[in-house]
């Protein structure tokens, strides 16, 4: 039983970055009412220091279990009580460290303490690895009496199940150890990427819209591909890609060994495939991704006529690939007040009811949300919290739409968390990567809904729509791409095949293609795009296709919402209720969303097309 994702029960969730002309606030600058509220966590560091002196003194408990959770079902309650004891302290004091620390990354000492509590939950997850093999090693028929006999030992029957699930694909003490003492070597493909791509490359220079020479970062790169000036849009993409291009070799072998490590290690625990490994946990079957991959294939017809409409929009003779951010129209929502922002939203929730709404307010008087940027404070937008303690969320707001669209979304994760942890026991109340995004997505495309079928100008429609349009692309078009490109990849190694930049940059050369048709020019460097994705370089691969398939099941969640309204408004507040008490595909098929078909995915397809075509026709108005 290793617990490293559920010490971060509220997912940590990078979801948008800004960037800004002025100068940020220094922190005890910005109003009391705009900044969250910690002190409900601990009132001081002592009171965080008296948890860690606590938490030592626990684990030694849970160590005391070892060799007796198959002696009996009250010993294996127990066990589990201790350990979920254990997990609910060490959280608390993982994530304050957390939260203090990203208010102000300058300070040393809370990122201190911060590395301080990422020591203390090694030791528990160190501490409590003997759980899952011992638990493996009770005859079935024998767990199943000790549920079934045991007072309170059955509500952690799907909690059991899943530690269950390895068991067909479990080795020998003996080769699990070696297998143990590989998989940071193995990792390893990973750390390389990263120390490449967060601090050894640099992209040069570039000349911005006013003529100033700067040095081209990851975070402007984001901002000049939204620039006006379509020579800035091209040096920033040539920029960046030409620097992966140059090392694409390097790259590419590096990428093959990590590839060739998790084939290695799905072999030998006897799976089909490094994909079958990747989805078997959490129980998702594999035709989960493959529908996904084939349905957005076969719908690319939208997405390449949405790429027309841009072409035609700009006004230019091919639309290059520096041209897909580029914006259409005016950006007509900005300067929005954060007070107005708070109201806009509210308004937008109100088809998820009262109850809903009223937690949404609360979050703002109980002191859950940091709202503005300051001085060292940690960039982009998330949503972090424990069991016990209050679902704070951080962004930094600007006024832009796309601000009060992170509000609703960063929001979505918080209320999530919130019913979750109200409605269930600690064990389930986390949810699964599956899941994550889903309440959040739900958010802002019904925010989005609201705000298109109020816009009473031309402007602002087309505004909205393109500024929905291209998350809408990039959550699902893109991510489905890459889902595809990653299978391709492993499934070539599978088959004996070297990976090499020249094989790689062909398989996404052809993966492009079959989205994106002709209606972006194949630039070169379009063909290393894979390399400057992160993603790909997880240990815990096939990652991406989740964005996608969060995307659908939001898409149809708000259509429900807005259509059917009730009943579909009941099983979406079950979903969120529900946290992880049963696996992904088993919680969505109860909120009405089957996502071992294809239906849900060409549904949002659908959704896509139609936009597409008011984009079209409001641009002719
Ligand atoms: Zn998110």
């Amino acid at each position: 039983m290793k617990y490293t994702t559920k010490l971060t029960p509220l997912i940590l969730l990078i979801c948008a970055s800004s960037l800004h002309a002025e100068e940020p606030k220094e922190r005890d600058e910005i109003a009391e009412k705009y900044k969250w509220d910690l002190t409900d966590m601990y009132v001081s560091t002592d009171r965080w220091e008296a948890d860690i002196l606590k938490y030592n003194a626990l684990l030694p408990e849970i160590e005391s279990y070892r060799g007796r959770l198959g002696s009996d079902g009250k010993t294996l309650l127990a066990a589990i009580h201790k350990m979920e004891e254990i997990e609910m302290l060490i959280s608390d004091i993982f994530v304050y460290a957390g939260l203090k620390s990203y208010e102000d990354m300058r300070v040393g000492e809370n990122s201190a303490n911060f590395s301080r509590a990422r020591t203390l939950s090694t030791k528990y997850n160190e501490a409590t690895s003997y759980m899952r093999p011992e638990l493996l090693a009770i005859p079935p028929r024998k767990l199943a009496k000790m549920i079934s006999s045991t007072k309170g030992l059955g509500i952690y029957r799907h909690f059991i199940d899943e530690q269950l699930r390895m068991r067909d694909y479990t080795l020998s003490e003996t080769e699990e150890k070696i297998l143990a003492s590989a998989s940071d070597a193995l990792g390893k493909f990973s750390s390389v990427y990263g120390a490449f791509n967060n601090a050894d490359i640099k992209y040069g220079e570039i000349v911005d819209a006013e003529g100033n020479t700067v040095e081209l970062t990851k975070a402007r790169y984001a901002a000049f591909m939204s620039s006006t000036d379509r020579r800035v849009r091209e040096d920033a993409w040539k920029g960046v890609y030409g620097e992966y291009e140059r090392l694409g070799n390097t790259l590419a072998a590096n990428y093959e060994g990590h590839v060739k490590a998790r084939v290695f290690q799905a072999k030998v625990r006897g799976f089909d495939s490094a994909l079958q490994a990747a989805t078997y946990g959490n129980a998702i079957p594999t035709e989960v991704y493959t529908n996904l991959i084939e349905a957005a294939r076969q719908g690319a017809g939208p997405l390449q006529h949405y790429m027309e409409i841009r072409r035609a929009a700009l006004d230019v003779e091919t639309l290059q690939p520096w041209d897909t951010s580029a914006p259409i129209g005016e950006e007509t929502i900005k300067d929005v007040s954060f007070e107005e922002a708070k109201q806009i939203v509210a308004d937008a929730l109100t088809p998820l009811g009262d109850e809903y709404v009223t937690t949404y307010w609360k979050g703002f008087s109980e002191g859950w949300v940091d709202a503005y940027e300051s001085q060292g404070k940690r960039g982009g937008a998330y949503s972090w919290g424990t069991y016990r303690s209050k679902p704070y969320l951080s962004m930094n707001y600007n006024g832009t739409f796309s601000s009060v669209s992170t509000l609703a979304h960063e929001y979505g994760h918080s209320i999530h968390s919130s019913l979750a942890a109200e409605a269930q026991p600690y064990t389930y109340a986390n949810y699964r990567t599956f899941i994550a995004e889903i309440a959040s997505m739900t958010n802002e495309a019904i925010l989005f809904q609201k705000m298109l079928s109020e816009a009473d100008s031309r402007e602002d429609k087309v505004f909205l729509l393109q500024t929905y349009l291209d998350e809408f692309r990039g959550g699902f078009y893109t991510q489905a791409l890459f889902a595809d490109y990653e299978m391709q990849a492993h499934a070539a190694v599978e088959s004996g095949k070297a990976l090499t930049k020249d094989s790689l940059n062909k398989i996404y050369h052809d993966t492009h293609i079959a989205y994106y048709g002709d209606s972006v020019q194949m630039d070169p460097l379009v063909d290393s795009t894979w390399s400057r994705i992160p993603h790909f370089l997880r240990n815990d691969n096939f990652y991406v296709y989740q964005y996608s398939t969060s995307f659908v099941a939001a898409t149809a969640l708000a259509k429900m919402i807005l259509i059917e309204g009730e009943p579909a408004r009941l099983r979406f507040l079950n979903l969120l209720r529900s946290g992880s008490n049963d696996y992904p595909i088993e919680l969505l098929k109860k909120a009405g969303i089957d996502m071992t078909t294809a239906a849900p995915v060409i549904a949002t397809i659908e959704v896509f097309d139609r936009m597409v075509s008011e984009l079209e026709q409001t641009l002719k108005e």
